[in-house]
This record gives C-alpha cells, structure tokens and sequence, in this order.
C-alpha cells in the first residue's frame, strides 16, 4: 500500500505578522503571501527568542525534533551552489547571452573589483570554479594565507617558553596548507600555555569522523591517535583545541579524574549548559562530561595565551549560533579554577 504522503512547511516569520496571524485564527490573503502559504494551509505560529531561533538554525531541527530540510541552495535558485551564494561564470554569461552590453560592463567591474580579506583576489577570481577551493579550503576562518600563518608561527614558536615536551612537537601534519598551519598554531597556543608529559603522537588531518567541525580518535593498538579538523572549519583553532583538549584528557585522567570531572562540572553548571538543557537539543552529547571539558580546555588556552585570533573566535561563537559551545564571562571564573587546579597538580603548570 502507497503511503499517504504529508507535507509539513516551516516557515521563518517576523513577529508582526505571527502576531497578526493568531490574531485572525486563519490567514488572510495578504498575511499568507507574506508567509508563502496558501490560504488553506493551518497555521501555528511558534515564538522563539533569539537565542533559540539560533541555535534552531545551527541544528536545522525545531526543539521537538521535527527535522528543516532546509533548501539546498538559496531560494531553490539554479545559479547558487550548496552552501554558498557564488554564482558561475557560465549561468552569468548564459543569463545575459542576449544582453551583451549589461555582462561586458560586468565583466569589467569583476576584473577590477577587489574582495576584502581575500587577499588581492578579484570578483571575477572568485567567480572562476577554479579559483574557489583557495576561498574555502585555503584561508580557514580568518582570511590569512599559509604564508602569512607560517611567518605568525615561527614568531610565536619563538616566543614560547621552552617545554620538554611541547605538544606542537607530537603532531603529524596531513592537512591542507592553510588548515595545516591554523593546526599547527593551536598546538603553539597549547605550548605557550602549559607543559606536558610524554604523550602519544597524533596525525593532523581534514579528516573528519562524524558530522562536526572536527573529531578525535584513539585507537589502543595505533601508534599514533587522529585529530581531524575541516578544511573549512569557521574556528579551525576553537576546533583543533577542542580535540586536542580530548587527547590531554585521556592522560589527565589516568591520575586525576576527580579533577578532571571538576573542570566538567563547573563546566555543566553555566548558563551555557543551561541554555542546552533548556532547549533539549542533543543534550547527551553536548553536556557529556569529555564535551564540557573539551569546550572549556579549548576556551582556557584561547584565554590565557591571550592569542587575538582564537580570543575573536571565542568572541564570535558568544554572538551567534555556536554561543552553546563558549561559556559566558560570568561562569569563566569558576571553570578556569578548576582547570588551573587540574594543571597544576599534574605539574604542566607554574604557578
Ligand atoms: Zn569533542
């Protein structure tokens, strides 16, 4: 028997026209153009706040579950790509065949016109297919090339204080240039920050397992455990932190779980956790005790090596949909103790 097939819409409203659909009890004509529905079609509106409204956006999922299946390319157009906004040359030259005037004097305003932070890098450049793996996969989050981050990180691996076992010093690296160096930096970071025993090597690739940003294996019987970090991952040093945070934890472990599960706890009682908790959003793997503790090392190192960069990305996760993954400046206190206290008992800090 062929299933019955329902269709569900959901559609982003402002305030004032929610407010004036519940109102009605049923859409006028006017109020279900606005809304993209048919006159016909029920209608529940649902208040979210900002906050929720994000992190909805950040999980393509409403709190009880119902998945967005979100169109693949803006507004179901034939032009944009998955993803990302750039048109192609050939649909603009398709689309204006018959003006050739109007793609001409297009053309050389993409010729001339420079993109910010993207280098010296032309409109026209970014809208050649061949060009774009250099915007996504090349610059990470921060717009720097491979070559302005190695110079930043001899400068830094200069600075940093001599440690008998540096972290920067177990990785491996396999990822992209550009990734590899955002990597490479956030290991510099840890080294900047505390000392270290002897630990396992670790592979640095763009490798990832799983549907995130980054991930971690540790394999008993390999040589060598596997941080996987997203060429294109907005934060690549909150990420790369993140996961090296889970490979310190599993040797902070072995001699100071109850420490360890401080960090966590302090970690699971912000507001952070909270919001989480509230939302019942993938709460049994965002408030896991390795995850809170994870979130809070990345957060540490980026404090306390004081690095811009990784303090803007901290800094942008707050304001937008990725604020669960930061702890607010009111619980810092609180968890940077404890992870000072755990540091410092297994002597990889100075106090
Ligand atoms: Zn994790």
């Amino acid at each position: 028997m062929a299933a019955r097939r329902h269709r569900c819409l959901v559609v982003p409203l402002t305030r004032r026209s929610a407010d004036s659909l519940v109102h009605n009890g049923k859409p006028g004509a006017q109020e279900a153009q606005d809304a993209h529905l048919l006159p016909t079609q029920i209608v529940k509106p649902e208040m979210f706040d900002a906050s929720e409204a994000a992190l909805i956006d950040k999980n393509q999922r409403l709190p009880n579950g119902t998945p967005l299946n979100r169109t693949p390319t803006w507004s179901d157009s034939p032009w944009s790509e998955p993803g990302n906004v750039r048109h192609g040359w050939e649909l603009i030259r398709k689309r204006y065949a018959d003006q050739p005037e109007v793609l001409k004097s297009f053309e050389q305003w993409a010729e001339k016109t420079t993109l910010p932070d993207m280098g010296d890098a032309t409109v026209a450049d970014w809208l050649t297919a061949e060009n774009a793996p250099r915007f996504i996969g090349g610059l990470g989050g921060s717009g720097m090339s491979a070559a302005m981050r190695e110079t930043q990180n001899r400068l830094i691996r200069a600075g940093n204080p001599a440690r008998r076992a540096p972290v920067s010093g177990l990785m491996q690296h396999a990822a992209k240039p550009g990734s590899r160096q955002a990597m490479e930096k956030a290991a510099l970071l840890v080294d900047r920050v505390h000392d270290d025993g002897d630990l396992r090597g670790v592979v640095m690739s763009n490798r990832v397992l799983g549907g995130g940003d980054g991930s971690y294996s540790a394999r008993p019987r390999e040589t060598f455990a596997q941080i996987g970090v997203r060429a294109d991952s907005p934060y690549p040093l909150n990420t790369t932190l993140h996961e090296i945070g889970h490979h310190l934890r599993l040797e902070l472990l072995r001699k100071h779980p109850g420490l360890v599960g401080d960090v966590a706890e302090a970690a699971g009682n912000s507001e952070a956790a909270a919001l989480i908790k509230k939302l019942r959003f993938n709460t049994r793997e965002l408030l896991a005790d390795n995850e809170l503790f994870c979130r809070a090392y990345a957060q540490f190192i980026a404090e306390e090596s004081g690095d811009p960069e990784a303090l803007r990305e901290i800094a942008d996760m707050r304001d937008g949909a990725d604020r669960f993954y930061v702890f607010d400046t009111a619980d810092w206190p609180r968890i940077r103790g404890a992870m000072r206290i755990l540091l410092s008992k297994k002597g990889w800090l100075r106090t």
